[in-house]
Order: C-alpha cells, then structure tokens, then sequence
C-alpha cells in the first residue's frame, strides 16, 4: 500500500516530558527547513521538518510535552494519536525519539516504558547531560543502553551536541521490526486479550484496517475515566459493564487500575537504571537553590518579582521611544509623499488616511511590543518565569485556581489568543473554562498602543524619586486593573458558575542558566509575526472599513449648503490671497469641512446616537464612533482616532520635536464648537479603563468559542466584560471630575 516515496522518507516523531529541550533538538535536527502548523479539529501545534542523513530523507515530527501516555488532555490525545499513526495529517511513525532529562532520568522513564510498549523502534536521547555533570551526576550510557535494549546517545541539545552521534542511531534502527516485552503481570495481560479480541469483533478502535492495538487495550484499561474510555466506548452501557467487570476482577487478582500501572513501571524504571546512575554522595547545594532561597522567598520572592515588572515597563516606555519616532516619520513621510504625488479625492484619501494611516499607528507600537516580549522571552529561558508561577500560586488558590492557571494568564499578557489555548494543560474542567473565561481580561499587547497614545499625551512625564516615572506607573496601574478585574471574575465564577474543588499544585521549577540568544530571538520573533500579522490583515481590512464609514456617503451638496460654511467661503473669498488672515480662515474652513463631512459620515451618525450612552463616561461622539469601531479588535481604536481626529487638517501641524503629531493633534481636540478641551486625564482614563476590561477581540471569542465548543461562552464573555468596562469607566470618569472639582 505504501508508495514509494513513503518508504524512501523515514517518519520520526520525538517525544518526551515538558521542558526536556525536544523542540531545542527538533531545531538542531532540521535546521530552517520547518513547517508550523495545526492538528486538524484540535488547535494543537504542529511542526514538523525534513532532514537528511546517509542519503536517506527523514520527516521529523515534534510533539507536545507529556508525562504519561495515559491521555487525559487534547495535547496528550494528540501525541498518541501521531505515535499510534491515527492522525491522517501524519504519516504512519517509523522511530521514535524519546527525550529525557538526564538529571530527572527516575521520572522520565515513565514515559519511555509507556512508549516502548508502542513496539516501534526508539532511540533515547539523554538531554542536558552537561547539566548532568554540573550536578556531579555520572551516568554509564552503555549500561543504560544494553539495559534498556535501545541506542541511547548523550547531547547537549542547546550547543548541538550528540546531535551527530543521534542521527546515526537514528538511522541505524530505522526502520526495522521491533519487539518489547510488557511489563505487566499475568493476569492483567490476560484481560488485554480478552478485551482486544471482544473489541476487535465490534470493529472498536480499528485504524488503517487493522484490529485495535494491545497497547490501546492496556491504555482502555488502566485509564479510568479517561479520554480513550469516552472516545473508544462512548454510551455503550454494555461495554462500559464489561470494562468494569474486568477492571473488579483485576483488583481482586492485586493488579486494580490505575496503581498497577505505577507500582509495575517504577520496578522496571529501578531494574532498568540499576547501576547507571551514579549521584553525588552529599548532597550538594547547587547555585539554584541558593538563588531559590531568595528568588521564591515568601516576602523577597515577591519584592522582586514586582521591581522586576516595574524594570520591564519603565524599559518598553523609554527604550522604544527612538524607534517608534522612526517608524512614525517613515509612515508621515509616506503619507506626505502620496499626498504630494497623487489627485485629491478617494482614492487619495483611503490610502493615507485608511491604509497609511491606519496600518502605520499599529505598526509603531511593534518596538514597544518586541521589547515586551524580549523581557518575557529572557524570563522565560533564564527559568525565573516558573519561579513567578510557583510565587504566584498562593494567590491563585485564593482565587479558585491553582498555579496551573498562571501560565495562560501569563501568556495572555502577550495575547489572550496563546493564553486561551494555553489553558489545555489544565485538567480541571472547571478551572480551565474560568481560566479561559478570565484570560481576555489580562492586558494583552493589543492594549499597549492604546496606553501608549493616551498615557504619553495626557498623562505628565513627571518623575518620582529619581526612578519612578508618573507615566510608567500609569502603565503598571492599568497592567493592575486588568489583573485585579481577571482576579475577582474567576473568584465570582468559581464561587457561581463553576464551584468547584482546586486540584493541588505540581510543578517542577527548571534551572536557572543563562538565556540563549537563540531561542530568546526565535520566541520574539514567533510572537511578532502573529501581530505582524494581524496588522497586516484584520488591522488593515478594519482601517479600510472604518476609514470608508467615515468618508461616506460623502454628501458634498448638503455640506456646502450648511450657513457656516457658506458663511466661511464667502469670507473666503472676500480676502485677498496674500491677507495675513486668508491663512487663517482657509484653515477654519478646512477644519468646519472635515468636520461636517465627519458628523455626516455613516460611522459620525452612529457615533452621535450613541452619545447619550458614552456621554457619562466623558466622550463625545468622535470617541464613541472610534470605541464602535474598535470592537472587533481593540488596537483599531488608534488607527480610528487617527482617522477621526485628523482627517481634513492635512499635514498643517509642524509636529513638535518627538511629539508625533497625533498626539498634538488629539490634545487640541475641543468639545464641539467650544473651546473646552476634550481630552483631559479623566477622560484619557476612563478610555484607558474602558480599553483594560472590554472584550474587544473578535479572534478571541472566536478562540473561546472554538476551546469550549459552544456560542454560550464567549456571548457570556462578551457580556459580562462589557458591562464591567462601562461601569468602570463610567465611576473612572465620575471619580476623576470630582476629584478635579
Ligand atoms: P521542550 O519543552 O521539550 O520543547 O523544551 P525546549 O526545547 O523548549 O527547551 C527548554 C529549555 O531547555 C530551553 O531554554 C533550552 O535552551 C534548554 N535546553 C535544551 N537542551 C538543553 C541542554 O542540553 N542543556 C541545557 N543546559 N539546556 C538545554
Ligand atoms: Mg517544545
């Protein structure tokens, strides 16, 4: 059946605990030639490369972290899926790789014993043996490997090496028959039978023709109540009844599911590791405890943790401040450049105003966003992220959820898309949908822009103490909202919604080492493109959307028969050109044009009937018309105010030095056809807060939608958040005015 080129391209597939360095050694195997994509129906990562060795082609499969082959989450179904070749995006696995810390051997064997049950062959890759040595443990690979009776090779996957030395083990097994015995006793083998040949009858689990395999029978059995059981068996009361039988006459025999399955491994795991390890006699204290005692330090853990953040934020504010400015002139010059050289009319407008303009007010934030996620990518390779989770579960408890839960909410500081996702580690059914159901609260990078216009136009750049800056603070304030909000939202669900009991916290806390540039590099650079990406695309649509609901219908008839502008023409007209007032007066008939045309525009009515809503919270209907449009995405809402606020004026500003000459132009801003200031700083706030607690991200209800299966979740999110937003803004505005008096 298989066709030539199958059989000439070798598929492997590596696999292995969390944080081993798989995708480290996925890199080292195939370089650049990587494809990333998803597992259809699921949002499962996907990366698989080519690679070639002693003239044969290979397709190297990275898969998602697990511990155990018991499937209990959709990233573990997958890894069994592909493993078992019942994925068709895959093709069938000719050898696995099995990555193990070679620190943590004891615990990583689990896996391999699992693994080699699957019958095909395996070579075990002994990672970060350099950390090994460090820790002074001293491992006897050949022994590990005779006793085993599988290749095992040493490497250091984050300098390439054994790299070499993996590919020819690779290819030296691949791919040939391969037999392992099982490690489980009589009787349990004795109900494997049993259950295979009555499901292989019924044509249960049956994959490319062939009956159910033994090792999904032995999964079937010992996983209670999991994955496979729902997937496998369904409502089948009757098979179900079987399964139970069999399982009772298990633990009469001592062999009861699942701590068979524990005890066995564990005795296979010592006889197979008996004498290859060798530990240090004392216990030594390793750099990382010590910087443990302090870094995870109940009250010191947390002081750091918070300057920490408080150092990221001053650093995304002040070290972007070049760049920005030069992307913000590269797209002023563009847009001058395309005014200069093209016909007014709407073409000419929909370029620089819808695509220039739009595009260019998203795309200066990218410094700001690429140093974010440098600072998390640094924190994250050094090991100090785990720490931050580890501190941060005390908390989470608190609230309902258990240290689990930081890591999307984490993630969902970058983007609440990742974060929802994210949330597949968590077993808990109920934890994880309040988890998802929280995530969107989390400031993402999407708000950055937001804060960043706002906060540098209307909040001063004062400074306190020498260190701290108004500005800065500002930000960590509305980083605080959002938490606090996404704090007591899970709080209020888990106590309503979704009560529950919280599972118990298990996480190991990595190494500290030093950060590799490399991956550091890659991680930003992934993360960049998807907002890239979005600017590109959902960003760009909206501007050209947005910028059409303000320029039509576009009634040129009705405006220039409005008095005031007739009234300005003729005044107009009345001046000779080199009058010092002609100047004058042509700029106040431009900007009485743009804005007549503005609250004539389709997206200008819909601003204006809405106005007595968003009136309480400080805005006026230019305000309410770019937080409309923003619903689909929230960084549209820079773009829309440029749009808004600068439409008609043209270039006149001569921006101020740095200053860009939006925000010239939004401070300028007055209400209507008085000279009271719009923007004032409880109106930048109440905006700011608005923006911290609104759901407007269409990707990630669609994303909510998607991971919980259902329209109920995120119209629930889409409502709760919006009526938090207005009511928070709404008291933001109240609150700042009396203050102010
Ligand atoms: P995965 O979760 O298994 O895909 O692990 P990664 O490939 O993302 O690696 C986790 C971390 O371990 C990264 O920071 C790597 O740089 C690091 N790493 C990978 N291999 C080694 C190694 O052999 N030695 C050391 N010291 N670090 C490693
Ligand atoms: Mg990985």
């Amino acid at each position: 059946m298989s066709t030539p080129t199958q059989t000439s391209t070798i598929t492997v597939a590596l696999t292995g605990n969390p944080n081993t360095g798989k995708s480290t050694l996925f890199s080292d195997l195939v370089g650049v030639h990587q494809q990333v994509g998803n597992y259809p129906g699921v949002t499962v990562e996907k990366k698989t490369g080519r690679m070639e060795y002693g003239g044969r082609r290979y397709r190297v499969v990275d898969l998602p972290g697990i511990y155990s082959l018991a499937p209990r989450s959709p990233d573990e179904m997958v890894t069994v899926d592909v493993l078992l070749g019942h994925t068709p995006a895959v093709d069938p696995i000719d050898v696995v790789v099995c990555i193990a810390d070679a620190c943590n051997l004891k615990r990583n064997l689990y896996l391999v014993s699992q693994v080699l049950e699957l019958g095909l062959p395996t070579v075990l890759a002994l990672n970060m043996i350099d950390v090994a040595d460090d820790e002074g443990i001293a491992i006897d690979v050949d022994r590990l490997a005779s006793q085993l009776g599988i290749p095992v090779v040493a490497t250091q996957a984050n300098r390439g090496r054994g790299v070499d030395r993996l590919k020819e083990a690779l290819s030296a097994v691949a791919p040939a028959a391969f037999e392992t015995e099982t490690p489980f006793p009589g009787p349990f083998e004795h109900e494997v039978v049993r259950l295979q040949s009555l499901l292989a009858e019924r044509g249960i689990g049956t994959s490319r023709g062939q009956p159910i395999s033994r090792f999904l029978v032995r999964r079937l059995l010992l996983d209670v109540n999991g994955y496979l059981q729902k997937t496998l068996l369904g409502d089948d009361a009757e098979l179900l009844e079987t399964l139970r039988e069999a399982r009772d006459r298990l633990a009469v025999a001592e062999c009861g599911v699942p701590g068979v399955e524990i005890r066995v491994r564990y005795a296979w795991i010592g006889r197979v590791l008996d004498g290859v390890v060798q530990t240090p006699a004392e216990y030594r204290t390793t750099l990382t405890d010590r910087v443990d005692r302090v870094l995870t330090h109940r009250f010191w853990g947390l002081a750091l943790f918070a300057l920490v953040m408080v150092v990221v934020f001053q650093a995304v504010f002040s070290w972007a401040e070049p760049l920005m400015g030069a992307i913000d002139g590269a797209f002023q010059s563009l847009g001058a450049w395309i005014e200069a050289t093209m016909a007014e009319g709407a073409l000419r407008s929909l370029l620089v105003d819808g695509v220039v303009g739009g595009v260019g007010g998203v795309l200066v934030f990218l410094p700001q966003i690429l140093i974010l996620f440098l600072f998390i990518g640094v924190l994250e390779d050094c090991g100090y992220m785990a720490r931050a989770a580890y501190l941060m579960d005390r908390a989470m408890v608190r609230v309902g959820l258990s240290g689990k839960s930081f890591i999307p909410l984490l993630a969902s500081c970058a983007c609440a898309v990742p974060g929802i996702m994210a949330a597949r580690v968590i077993e808990n059914e109920r934890d994880r949908l309040t988890t998802i159901l929280v995530a969107p609260l989390m400031t993402c990078s999407a708000r950055l822009p937001v804060y960043a216009l706002l906060i540098a136009a209307f909040i001063p750049a004062r400074t306190y103490f020498g260190v701290f800056g108004l500005q800065g603070l500002t930000l960590i304030a509305l980083y605080a909202v959002g938490m606090l909000a996404a704090v007591t939202a899970a709080l209020v669900l888990k106590r309503t919604l979704l009560r529950g009991q919280a599972p118990p916290f298990v996480m190991e806390l990595p190494r500290y080492k030093w950060p590799s540039p490399r991956i550091v590099v890659m991680r930003v650079f992934e993360r960049a493109s998807v907002f890239l990406r979005t600017a590109g695309t959902i960003i760009l649509a909206v501007s050209i959307l947005v910028w059409a609901a303000l320029y039509y219908p576009r009634d040129t008839q009705s405006v220039e028969a409005l008095p005031e502008i007739q009234r300005l023409r003729a005044e107009l007209a009345s001046l000779p050109a080199d009058d010092p007032r002609y100047e004058q007066a042509e700029a106040e008939l431009d900007r009485e044009l743009s804005g007549a045309y503005q609250r004539q525009s389709f997206l200008g009515r819909a601003g204006r009937w809405v106005e007595p809503v968003f009136r309480p919270l400080g805005w006026d209907w230019r305000i309410s018309c770019a937080v409309i449009a923003s619903f689909p995405a929230r960084e549209v809402v820079v773009a829309t105010l440029g749009v808004i606020f600068d439409l008609g004026e043209g270039v006149d500003a001569e921006s101020e030095e740095g200053a860009s000459r939006f925000r010239a132009t939004l401070e300028r801003a007055t209400w209507g056809e008085t000279d009271r200031k719009l923007f004032n700083v409880p109106v930048a706030l109440s905006l700011m807060v608005f923006f911290a607690l609104c759901a407007q991200c269409a990707a990630t209800l669609a994303v909510i939608r998607r991971e919980t299966n259902s329209w109920r979740w995120p119209a629930f999110t889409f409502a709760y958040m919006t009526t938090l937003a207005y009511l928070a803004a709404l008291a933001t505005y109240q609150t700042g005015m009396w203050i102010r008096g």
